[in-house]
């Protein structure tokens, strides 16, 4: 991840997901089902040919001159005839130098004028015989998701036989999601926030920035501080002074944005809730977990802030956020459990004293903070 990024322009997020429904047609269905596909394919097939003899790629175009033949050849209905041109001309635009041709069981687009689901155990479909009415399972899951499914759907034969409906799903923001596993997150200094999957947001880049821009405030102060003595007014430098600390905390709050949105983002794409150190304990042991070039640090580079972006991101994405104790999270090691202030040879890296594992501290802090979250919920 990069921290040049100067802007953060979006950071709410709409979750895309395709529920897959597997249908339960009767034979009698299931024949009117496959014989809507095929010759769903076989028009296709047909009309492709034309676009790529012909040269056309334009919907409108294709659809004034073969629509109606598509109607009375093939027999599909109106609609279904809209998506077979659709069909096939996308096809041939992504690619004009090769006719396109489809499978005679390729999946057929459905769209909410072809299908429609009665309740939470059928679906209507349209076939070349009129619609049928088809049974449908899902598992929990889907279920949950259900209600928030819309808009384009594919009907699909499988090679084994089965049947499903995939469906294109929007989950607005917002909506909880169930815990089934944290991402450990450890906030530190030197990196600013590790994930138990070993992620690491890196305080390098932002720290040498932070240094110049504070060697310039001091040059600032002093040039100011002279004027002073000499009876001067320093009204210009304290202006730039003023301006120099805003572009400063301008750039920390925009790292944590970048930052925060990265791991709830993470969150959401993996389907877990997030695991922190409580606050207290962050307050209690930040004089005993960093040595004190690291305190000054932490006072001009606030990772409370970060903390907070990353609780009302993930607030607002529905995503739950875990406090843990943050007791021997630094010590203990992840992979035996062995606790030993001597694990922790380094600010950096972790080597137990047990097991000989050996790990970045952060990470195995991640990992400890993961675990503590996993046995709250348990
Ligand atoms: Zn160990």
């Amino acid at each position: 991840m990069s921290l040049d990024n100067t802007r953060y322009p979006d950071y709410s997020f709409n979750m895309k997901l395709t529920l897959q429904i597997q249908l339960l047609p009767d034979t009698g269905t299931a024949q009117k089902l496959k014989a809507t596909i095929e010759w769903f394919n076989e028009a296709a097939n047909w009309l492709a040919q034309k676009a790529f003899e012909r040269k056309l790629s334009n919907k409108f175009a294709l659809q004034k001159l073969y629509y109606s033949k598509l109607r009375n050849l093939f027999g599909l209905s109106a609609q279904m005839a809209i998506r077979c041109i659709a069909q096939a001309v996308e096809a041939y635009k992504r690619d004009k130098s090769v006719q396109p041709s489809f499978r005679p069981t390729a999946a057929v687009p459905y769209d909410q004028r072809l299908y429609s689901f009665k309740g939470i155990d059928r679906v209507s479909l349209l076939t070349l015989e009129g619609r049928v009415l088809v049974p449908m399972i899902m598992g929990d899951y889907q279920r949950e998701q259900f209600g928030y499914a819309k808009g384009q759907a594919d009907l699909v034969l499988r090679k084994d036989g089965k049947w499903f409906l995939l469906v294109c799903v929007d989950i607005p923001d917002g909506t909880p999601i169930p815990v089934t596993d944290f991402i450990g997150v450890d906030l530190g200094t030197a990196n600013l926030a590790v994930t138990d999957d070993g992620e690491t947001f890196s305080g390098n880049t932002v720290e040498n920035i932070r240094q110049k821009m504070s060697n310039l405030r001091k040059s600032l102060q002093q040039k100011a501080s002279k004027l002073a003595r000499q009876g001067k007014r320093p009204k210009n430098v304290r202006r730039k002074l003023s301006l120099r600390s805003g572009k400063e905390s301008r750039f920390r709050r925009n790292t944590n944005h970048i930052i925060s949105k990265r791991i709830v983002e993470k969150a959401k794409d993996t389907g877990k809730a997030i695991a922190l150190e409580n606050l207290d304990g962050i307050r209690k042991n930040q004089k005993k977990r960093f040595r004190k070039p690291q305190r000054a640090k932490l006072s001009g580079w606030s990772f409370f802030q970060l903390r907070t972006f990353i609780e009302y991101k993930a607030k607002r994405a529905g995503i739950h956020v875990e406090p843990v104790d943050p007791k021997y999270t630094s010590q203990a090691c992840a992979e035996c459990g062995h606790c030993e202030k001597s694990n922790r040879q380094t600010q950096a890296s972790f080597l137990c004293k047990v097991c000989g594992h050996k790990d970045h501290a952060d990470r195995n802090a991640a990992r400890n903070i993961r675990a503590k979250a996993l046995c709250q919920q348990a």
